[in-house]
């Protein structure tokens, strides 16, 4: 039994069964043996590898997206680029690398990173030492402060809470974790049904078969983030995998070392993740002020913000050892196999409305 585990069982021996939410919460972010919190799980040699750890086209694309942005929005003498969940800090490193080619930019900026987990901070400390710019961290975003801003998240809003809700013949049930007859963690409903489902999932048909599973999160970060924007100017780019429209269907998995787990076998050694309804993020943005943009497919956006060329100049200088590991990082950003990122990911901007059509989208 992990260390997590046993701490599990005491709340729910406690509280009795907690919502798949608060399950995936602790696992992810428990202080002491939150998965997040305890190691370094990207790259070759960890549970899995991200866009910015494939190549540093990645982060030097959005570095110059950035910007543009910026210049989008009158060169502003102060912009806070902020960044939920930066991983190893490798995007941020290389899109400030970057955007040293526009000057002003890199006078203006003011980098504020997003992070939780105080091992990751320090890997973060030593990928950005280097560029000797001034780097603010914060636990939560509410901690930023007040300005113009340019947020970026990548493969973060995949990793936040998601809830799960079960229908049955009489409603929809909220999917819990407790402990069942065999004495392991287990799935079960709560006994009532779910208060208000409706505005929690507008637009699901009447319907729906029993045994269908709708997933939602709950948080105010999106809301919170697209609030900023159209107050004090700016846009937020989001990149994750998820779909376009909300709908039904179990997406939360586990991933461990060996590949794919069952999320309960082994709280806190294993990454939990759950698609990102995009549907819902921009029904949330334009709530709350913003214009949004996409999502289009992560092939598509990285297309149009100019990879192939970037990924053409790089070749051109690389052995050719280093030009097959250009084009193998080239086909798993952009294509759209199963072992590929290009369809699955989707780009999605929010932005104050005054900026107008952003580079990437097609308005
Ligand atoms: N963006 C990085 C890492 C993605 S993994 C990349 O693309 O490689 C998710 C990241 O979000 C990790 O850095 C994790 O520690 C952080 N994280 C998870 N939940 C968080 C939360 N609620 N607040 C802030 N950071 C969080």
């Amino acid at each position: 039994m992990t260390p997590l585990e046993a701490e599990l069982r005491r709340i729910i021996a406690a509280d009795g069964p907690m919502s798949v939410a608060t399950f995936m919460a602790l696992c992810l972010g428990h202080p002491v043996h939150g998965y997040y919190m305890t190691r370094d799980p990207f790259g070759r040699g960890g549970d899995f590898i991200t866009a910015p750890e494939i190549s540093q086209m990645f982060g030097e694309l959005i570095g110059l997206w950035v910007a543009a942005v910026w210049q989008m929005m009158g060169s502003p003498a102060q912009v806070a680029l902020v960044e939920l969940g930066p991983g190893r800090g490798t995007l941020m490193a290389d899109a400030l690398r970057a955007t040293r080619v526009v000057p002003a930019f890199a006078a203006a900026v003011r980098v504020h990173l997003v992070e939780t987990s105080p091992v990751l901070e320090r890997r973060q400390q030593e990928s950005l030492a280097a560029l000797k710019m001034p780097i603010s961290w914060h636990r939560d975003f509410a901690d930023v402060p007040d300005g113009p801003l340019i947020v970026i998240a990548n493969e973060f809003f995949d990793a936040l809470p998601v809830h799960q809700a079960v229908k049955t013949p009489s409603g929809w049930h909220e999917r819990m974790v407790g402990v069942g007859p065999d004495g392991k963690l287990a799935f079960a409903l709560h006994p009532d049904p779910i208060p208000g489902f409706a505005t929690i999932a507008p637009g699901l048909p009447a319907n729906v078969p029993p045994g269908a599973v709708f997933e939602w999160r709950a948080g105010d970060l999106a809301a919170d983030i697209a609030r900023r924007v159209a107050q004090h100017g700016g846009a937020a780019l989001i990149i994750d995998y998820g779909h376009g429209e909300s709908a039904l269907g179990e997406t939360l998995q586990a991933v461990g070392r060996h590949g794919f787990a069952h999320p309960l076998a082994a709280p806190s050694e294993v990454d939990l993740a759950a698609h990102v309804d995009f549907a819902a993020l921009a029904r949330t943005a334009a709530g709350a002020g913003t214009r949004v943009h996409g999502p289009i497919s992560q092939g598509e956006f990285l297309r149009r913000l100019g990879i192939e060329a970037r990924a053409a100049a790089l070749r051109a200088k690389a052995t050719t050892a280093q030009a097959a590991d250009i084009d193998a990082a080239l086909a798993r950003l952009t294509g759209s196999g199963r072992e590929s990122m290009g369809e699955l990911f989707k780009a999605m901007a929010l932005a104050d409305p005054k900026l107008g059509a952003l580079p990437g989208f097609d308005s």
